[in-house]
Order: C-alpha cells, then sequence, then structure tokens
C-alpha cells in the first residue's frame, strides 16, 4: 500500500473502523484541547483535504482556523464540507483517508469527494417519520407514524424509499446481492427494534454488516429521539480510488496543484473566470494556461482555505 501525501482531516466527524480500509483519517474534534491540535499540525501532510459537517458548519470552521494558525503556512487545506447525516459522513472520511495515497493532489482528492459520496448507500430505521424531510414520507407513511409500534426503513438516495418495517413485511431491498464486495456499518438504537443487524442484512442483500459507536447527534438529524442509521460502503479501496479518481485533471495555472473542479480546491483559482476577465479587459492573445494571476512564492504563502 502505497502511502499517502495528502492527509485527510475530518473536522468534528467521528470515522468509524471500515473493512478494507485500514488507513484512518486525522481528527479534529470541535472540542479538541489545545495539544491534541499541536500534535495534529504536525502529522499533517503538506497538502490536506478537511471535511466539514454542513450542519455544525460554524464551529468546525473556526477549528480549523486555530489549526491553520498553528501550521504557520506549512501545509495546504482544501476544505470541503458534505451534508452527509452523521454515520455516513463518518464512512465519507474514512473511505477519503483510503482514497488519499492514490490522489495526486489534494485539490483533486477535494474534487473527488462527490463521486466518493456517490459510493455510499445510507438507510435509516425510524419509529416514526412526521417530521422526515429527506426523503419525504408519503401521507400513508406519515399517518401510519402516529400508531404505536410502527417502524420505518427510509433511505433518501439514489431512489428516495420510505417503506414500513413489520414482522409479516418483508424489508424492502436495497441492494441485490451485496456479496464481500460491500459492507455495512450501523448505529444507534429504536425501542422495539432488538435485531438491527438481521433487518439490515436482509435490506442490504446479505452484507456483512457491523455495529459501531453512534456519532452524536444521529436521531436528530433524522428528526426523531432514536434512530439507526446504516451506511453501505465498497470494501476494495484500491477499485474504489480508480473509479473516484478518474477525473480529467489539469495543474492549476496558480498554484501548480492538479485538479478537476473549478474553481480550484487548494487556492480558489477559476481558470474560466481569470479567461473572461482578461477578455473583459481586452487582452484575449494571452495563454490561458499562463494566468494574470501570477502566483506568488511558494514559501511564505499561508494556508488557504476555500470553502465550497
Ligand atoms: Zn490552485
Amino acid at each position: 500500500m502505497a502511502l499517502p501525501n495528502t492527509s485527510v482531516v475530518a473536522v468534528g466527524i467521528e470515522p468509524p473502523l471500515l473493512t478494507g480500509h485500514a488507513l484512518e483519517p486525522l481528527t479534529l474534534p470541535i472540542e479538541a484541547p489545545r495539544d491534541a491540535l499541536e500534535d495534529l499540525a504536525i502529522e499533517l501532510h503538506a497538502g490536506a483535504v478537511a471535511i466539514l459537517p454542513a450542519a455544525r458548519l460554524e464551529p468546525a470552521l473556526r477549528r480549523l482556523h486555530v489549526l491553520q494558525s498553528a501550521l504557520d503556512g506549512r501545509s495546504r487545506i482544501a476544505c470541503c464540507q458534505t451534508e452527509l447525516s452523521p454515520l455516513a459522513a463518518g464512512v465519507l472520511v474514512g473511505l477519503a483517508a483510503s482514497v488519499a495515497p492514490y490522489a495526486p493532489s489534494a485539490a483533486l482528492l477535494a474534487d473527488a469527494l462527490p463521486a466518493l459520496e456517490q459510493e455510499l448507500l445510507v438507510a435509516a430505521v425510524l419509529p416514526r417519520v412526521l417530521r422526515l424531510r429527506k426523503p419525504r414520507p408519503p401521507l400513508r407513511a406519515r399517518l401510519r407514524s402516529l400508531l404505536p409500534g410502527a417502524r420505518f426503513l427510509v433511505s433518501p438516495e439514489p431512489e428516495p424509499i420510505v417503506a414500513p418495517v413489520h414482522w409479516r413485511h418483508k424489508p424492502p431491498i436495497l441492494l441485490e446481492d451485496a456479496g464481500d464486495e460491500i459492507a455495512v456499518v450501523h448505529a444507534g438504537r429504536v425501542r422495539g427494534v432488538g435485531a438491527p443487524a438481521q433487518l439490515l442484512a436482509e435490506a442490504f442483500g446479505g452484507a456483512t454488516v457491523e455495529e459501531v459507536q453512534a456519532p452524536p447527534g444521529l436521531a436528530s438529524r433524522w428528526r426523531v429521539t432514536q434512530a439507526i442509521e446504516a451506511v453501505a460502503y465498497p470494501t476494495d479501496a484500491e477499485a474504489m480510488a480508480r473509479r473516484v479518481l478518474a477525473l480529467p485533471a489539469t495543474p492549476c495555472p496558480w498554484c501548480g496543484e492538479p485538479h478537476a473542479a473549478l474553481p480550484c480546491a487548494l487556492c480558489g483559482h477559476d481558470r474560466d473566470r481569470a479567461i473572461a476577465t482578461k477578455q473583459v479587459l481586452g487582452r484575449p492573445e494571452a495563454d490561458p494556461s499562463v494566468s494574470g494571476f501570477a502566483p506568488p512564492t511558494q514559501a511564505g504563502r499561508p494556508a488557504e482555505v476555500t470553502l465550497r
């Protein structure tokens, strides 16, 4: 296994242990003590991707800024946020750490995160769906929520599913045949659901199901007081890295790092906007690969944060 030259920093996200993914991300808890932060600054590689939960963006950003001042420009950090539910976000940061050794730059790893999110299949077992927004439950399911003992299996994407779970009903099948290419982690509790592993294994096509510690805020994310969240993920790290990194990369004209999406996740440079600006200024003859925004010398440049 290659060693990564890009670090993944999970800010306010707790990564569970995952089958097939030995590398773990660095973690920066929002309540991290000062020396933990200093240790983290030492461990960081020259390029890093920080992943922040959209639901706790403000405190996570503040923590990241403190880390950056401790770094004093030694590492450049691409800052990305994820809308995923708490356990899924934990799986995402774990998978990102697994892709890091294969990524030519931190910018390209940041650009691969949307594809990495697509590798996950998220579901939840809920006692009621009255207040659920994503997926939006049909009226029938909302009414059923009012009955005692009601349970639902829901999945927001790719196909919104809200299905009642009952001993007489089979659970909906989210995956046909998982084989050993897919594993599932689950966390949380719902009163009356004694053996979630069995229910989830059935829904996830016979995949290996493992319980992990519940991250904070799990149930409230699903707008209930009790919830079980389950996340299916691919177990072959190398094949997954190949899939998500299959992006048309070019060196950023500003910072020189290979990247695929605009603006550059590391420095915020937007090649298209720079070209458009030049055309407005009447200098269309300029070579677009040699941008008008000349980069300053590498040394002494502070770590940039580009929030995407
Ligand atoms: Zn750049």
